[in-house]
């Protein structure tokens, strides 16, 4: 059995915690991959200041050199898929092809952040002035704090350290407790990608304690966040204090908008993918379908045909579709939230209980569940269960359509299924998330495209794409007078 290690001021550490943590494997519970062993508040702190001692030389190094290193641990990635794609299913639950798809988006995006390493360009300004310019660089924070979820253990991890380097930070990754085998393969990779001492730090631990000491470190200038709203909004306001910039995306009840004219095989397909695929385990995850009354009752009845029709099992066997949640927790919440949409007056039409048979009682299935007749007050329509759970709200027409669709406090994903393209572009202007897909599932998504959320989804710079190096830059702004005399007149 595996013994995983914080990585610290490129050591792996022997915690004096005395604490431990189970991988254990959501398919098959009686599966103990490894043990965490978890990092003491103090140890915490030193990777923190291991990353602030290192970030000096760091962000002294040409950017295009920062780059190349981020390049070869793309490649390292690259040689090492199938081992990590394996470790993915065995301890996040997902299925291999799954694991290889979260692998692919890690790999582009983070070849897309070595190529910025060229592009990390500024502007020059003409000034109003004669013989004057101005010109804008760009340069690090100084230590930044990734604390990742368990769902996409290494795309996220990825997509947040490489931008982080890119930039010249120096990084302290904190990965969910539930996923930590993945991080350990992530970091050696950075480590032998040719990272020097300290510029990058794993810590395993606990998020109240490691996660806390951590995001109290004065030397910690920037977080990138991904996880839970309540989580996420916390971390906010504890370093608000301090002035500390905050990257989030948070939490997501993302609806596909379903009207008459859709091509409805289209619509039904899409949507079982987008709310069962990966166990509903992703925050782009459907978990709304909201449908306009006269075609409801076909989406209904074929919706629900086409969950009985998936293959729940362990993600390494190759007819499995649907892996399992990834742990008791997070099953016993989904669990709770049948109760609670039941409770509320929503109708169960399939689903709503462990799946059994075949083995399946040792792990932590759960079958594709479709609540119908939910409206916005119930909690179901509100609140993030993170599991392969539907509920369809009936609508008169779209203007009800877009009301019932926004009336949330999340915003990341959408999508509509509609063949009038004046609709299409009605429901872009409407919706408000930070993505939205035409004809296709809310899920999903490309390593050179902008990635976020609005509302309490997202704070600061979106991930990804364009914008995946903003959240990690400072601008600085120079002002260039060569006239060699005092200057004529004002600025202001
Ligand atoms: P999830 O349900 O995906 O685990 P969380 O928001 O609880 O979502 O956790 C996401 C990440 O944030 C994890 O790495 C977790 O350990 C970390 N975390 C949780 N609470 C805190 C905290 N108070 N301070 C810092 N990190 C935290």
């Amino acid at each position: 059995m595996t013994t995983y290690r914080s990585f610290i001021n490129g050591e792996w550490l022997r915690s004096s915690s005395g604490k431990t943590a189970p991988n254990i494997n959501p398919a098959n519970a009686d599966d103990i991959i490894g043990t965490a062993e978890l990092a003491t508040r103090e140890e915490a702190r030193r990777a923190v200041d291991s990353a602030y001692n290192a970030f000096r030389d760091w962000r002294r190094t040409p950017a295009p050199a920062r780059g190349r290193i981020v390049a070869k641990a793309a490649r390292l990635m690259e040689d090492r898929k199938e081992d990590l794609a394996a470790a993915i299913t065995r301890e996040e639950g997902k299925t291999l092809a799954e694991a290889r798809g979260e692998l692919t988006r890690a790999i582009n995006v983070v070849e897309f952040c070595a190529g910025e390493s060229r592009r990390l360009v500024g502007e020059t300004i003409p000034s109003e002035l004669p013989s004057n310019f101005a010109y804008t660089i760009k340069g690090p924070h100084g230590v930044v704090a990734c604390i990742t979820p368990w769902n996409f253990p290494v795309a996220i991890p990825a997509w947040k350290i490489a931008p982080a380097l890119v930039a010249g930070n120096s990084v302290v990754f904190k990965p969910a407790t539930l996923t930590p085998a993945t991080a350990v393969m992530l970091t050696e990779i950075f480590i032998e990608a040719g990272l020097p001492t300290g510029v990058l730090n794993l810590v395993l631990g606990s998020g109240s304690e490691a996660g806390d000491e951590i995001l109290n470190h004065p030397a910690v200038k920037a977080v990138s966040f991904t996880g839970s709203t309540e989580t996420g909004l916390k971390i906010y306001a504890q370093v608000a204090p301090r002035g500390v910039k905050v990257q989030a995306e948070m939490g997501g009840k993302n609806p596909v908008v379903i009207l008459e004219d859709c091509n409805m095989e289209l619509a039904v397909e899409s949507t079982a993918q987008g709310a069962f695929g990966s166990t509903g385990q992703r925050c782009t995850a459907t978990s709304r379908a909201v449908v306009i009354d006269s075609v409801a009752d076909e989406f209904v009845k074929k919706i629900v045909a086409r969950a009985k029709t998936f293959r729940l099992g362990p993600g390494d066997e190759a007819s499995s579709e649907i892996g399992p949640a990834v742990d008791e927790s997070q099953f016993n919440t989904v669990l709770k939230y049948i109760d609670i949409a039941r409770e509320d007056g929503a109708e169960l039409l399939c689903g709503g209980k462990r799946a059994e048979g075949d083995g399946l009682e040792n792990g932590y299935f759960f079958e594709p569940t479709v609540f119908d007749r939910v409206t916005t007050d119930m909690r179901i329509a509100q609140e993030e269960v993170f599991g392969p759970v539907l509920a369809v709200l009936r609508v008169k027409n779209y203007e009800e359509a877009m009301t019932v669709a926004n009336d949330s406090q999340y915003g990341l994903s959408s999508s509509i299924f509609t063949s009038d393209t004046n609709m299409v572009y009605r429901f872009v202007d409407d919706i408000e998330t930070g993505m939205t897909h035409i004809n296709s599932p809310t899920t999903g998504g490309e390593a050179h495209v902008p990635f976020g959320g609005t509302k309490n989804t997202g704070l600061g710079a979106r991930e990804q794409g364009s914008t995946a190096l903003d959240f990690y830059c400072e601008l600085k702004v120079v002002y260039v007078d060569y006239t060699g005399r005092k200057r004529e007149g004002n600025l202001y």
